[in-house]
């Protein structure tokens, strides 16, 4: 795999914070009906949202929808760090969920490497248009997921047989959807509107938790807490904690973040909600603002 860039993300150890094995070894071990909630919760709310537009219900279609699609990025990010022990079934998990709302889910597993690898480097591929500002963000929502695609496909020429492949049944899918329609138009108001929620991409899980452009490397990420986080997020909330410890599943972030306060605390960070401020300056303090109990 060839990489566009010379930088590294700082470690814990580096941030004078604690190691995994000091947190709990715990932390990156999740039980079978945790791990099968995360992977059948997005599709049962596809299910359910399809049931819901063959009866013509278009605000439960809405909701559900909305729903789902937090849903299937929290868990294909949980997927693409391998967090879930799936084993040798995580492959096929990537796949199948990426079919649901993504271009290509190799393309997503490059560049999310690559993000962890090179963030806040100006040549991170999921980062780099943050700098542009919110304008530039929102428009980046319209061809991400091809952006990404296409990063991979000149950085990881070995991926180029599956990207290919992806993106034909991709389409093939949505294709299928609409030649279906004259039968039930279901599928194709589910799925289009899913494929819809990708513009948000880009705004709420990169521009919402990340700063590049904050030169402190505990400031560069935001923490999003509390219940409301992982719906504006898309399930990318804790994210300051998701940085140093990617191997943590989210459904063990709130025990992490709660072990992990006290550490960053004695290294300057108030942790809570950080505002996404953009623009390097404002105290720590000043950026976090609800705590987490
Ligand atoms: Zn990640």
């Amino acid at each position: 795999m060839r990489s566009s860039s010379t930088t590294a993300a700082a470690t814990p150890a580096q941030l004078g914070l604690p190691g995994l094995r000091s947190l709990g070894v715990d932390l990156v071990t999740i039980s079978r009906p945790q791990r099968w909630t995360a992977v059948g919760q997005p599709f049962v709310l596809l299910g359910t949202a399809m049931i819901a537009a063959a009866q013509q219900q278009w605000w439960a279609v809405f909701a559900l929808v909305g729903l789902a699609y937090p849903a299937f990025v929290g868990t294909m990010h949980d997927v693409i760090h391998n967090a879930l022990n799936l084993g040798r079934w995580n492959r096929f998990w990537l796949v199948v969920l990426g079919l649901a709302i993504h271009p290509s889910a190799t393309a997503s597993l490059a560049t999310h490497v690559e993000h962890h690898r090179a963030f806040p480097h100006e040549h991170d591929p999921e980062s780099d248009f943050v700098r542009k500002g919110l304008w530039h963000t929102f428009l980046m929502g319209w061809y991400y997921g091809y952006r990404e695609s296409l990063w991979t496909w000149r950085n990881n020429p070995e991926t180029r047989r599956a990207l290919v492949a992806e993106l034909a049944a991709r389409h093939a899918i949505l294709i299928g959807t609409l030649v279906l329609v004259p039968v039930t138009p279901a599928p194709a108001i589910v799925l289009f509107s899913l494929a819809g929620w990708m513009v948000t991409f880009p705004m709420l899980a990169v521009y919402l938790v990340h700063d590049p452009d904050d030169p402190d490397p505990l400031g560069a990420t935001h923490t999003a807490a509390g219940w409301f986080a992982p719906f504006i997020s898309l399930g990318l909330y804790y994210h300051l904690e998701h940085h140093l410890y990617p191997k943590v599943p989210t459904v063990n972030y709130y025990k992490l973040a709660r072990r992990l306060r006290p550490s960053l605390l004695d290294v300057g960070v108030e942790v809570g909600l950080r505002a996404p401020r953009h623009g390097a300056g404002a105290p720590r303090k000043y950026r976090s603002r609800i705590a987490y109990d």
